[in-house]
């Protein structure tokens, strides 16, 4: 029987499971060590655990295929980073790596009964990551494409932290609410929280969440004018605020694309899928989406 290994390798924990003939099994999670080495080593150990098991790993960052190299995290301490041989040389396994949002991407594309042509994933999150599934296959252009969260809104916005100004990512994610936050309560307070407040009625945080929504409907009229995608579905932990951003999202959409686009394009709240970054991992090792 195969077996396949399936590792979400984020910046807080490793979540990890194991995909079989009877399906996917989220098996635990460790903390995320510190440094590059630490974490190394750590995967090491967790692999000696599995014999004859293909292995995949999604990391919160940016991994080139052509190299099999991790070019940068904003959240691990990788940079320019071959894990794959670092972890051959040490324990002489073969893994495959993934872009974390990829492994998403895929892990929804094959929980649909009917299999779109196309799909695009989003997660909105501390940040705003994107994996695109033409034709059943991860499109990586040429490597890392998909980066949905540093598309250009308004060139005026702020600062993002991979160096450009008004980026998605900078207006509508988990960080840029929170710094939006702070600015009209005076004090540090998380996305949660904000919402929380929101739906109590306090119209400074419903604002905020409403122009969250406005910008996501601009990013999401430019990649459907660009791609005319058959479904896009959208995942991370802001989905859960979905009530505060979601109609004023669509109304962007409408307003800035196309006309006939938005009536072609599917656009739902992803599936819950237990560890869906680890199982779309596990179906990378599998397939070799
Ligand atoms: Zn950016």
């Amino acid at each position: 029987m195969s077996q396949y290994l399936g590792i979400d390798l984020g910046g807080s924990k490793i979540e990890y499971g194991l995909l079989t003939s009877k399906g996917f099994r989220l098996l635990g999670q460790i903390k995320t060590p510190k440094t590059a080495k630490e974490i190394t080593k750590k995967i090491a150990s967790l692999l000696s655990d599995f014999n004859r098991v293909k292995v995949g790993i999604g990391i919160a960052g940016l991994v080139d295929k052509s190299k099999e190299e991790i070019l940068f995290c904003p959240n691990l301490p990788f940079k320019n980073y071959n894990l794959k041989k670092k972890l051959f040389r040490l324990i002489g396994k073969e893994i495959v790596l993934e872009n974390d949002v990829n492994c998403f991407a895929i892990a929804q594309y094959q929980k649909m009964k009917k299999k779109p042509s196309s799909l695009i994933g989003i997660t909105l999150g501390t940040g705003i990551g994107g994996g695109i599934v033409l034709n059943g296959k991860i499109y990586r252009g040429n490597g890392i494409a998909g980066e949905f969260g540093h598309m250009c809104i308004s060139l005026k916005g702020p600062k993002c932290h991979c160096g450009g100004k008004g980026c998605l990512e900078a207006l509508a994610s988990g960080w840029a609410l929170e710094r939006e936050g702070r600015k009209v309560s005076g004090r540090k307070i998380t996305a949660k929280e904000m919402a929380e407040k929101a739906r109590q009625g306090e119209k400074k945080f419903i604002e905020i969440f409403r122009k969250m929504g406005h910008h996501l409907g601009i990013g999401l009229a430019n990649l459907t004018n660009l791609f005319s995608p058959e479904i896009i579905v959208i995942g991370g932990s802001l989905i859960n605020s979905k009530d505060l951003f979601w109609e004023e999202m669509l109304t962007t959409l409408k307003n800035q694309s196309f006309p006939e686009l938005p009536i072609l394009v599917k656009i739902f709240p992803a599936k819950k899928v237990a560890g869906a970054v680890a199982y779309g991992a596990s179906l990378i090792a599998k397939e070799e989406f």
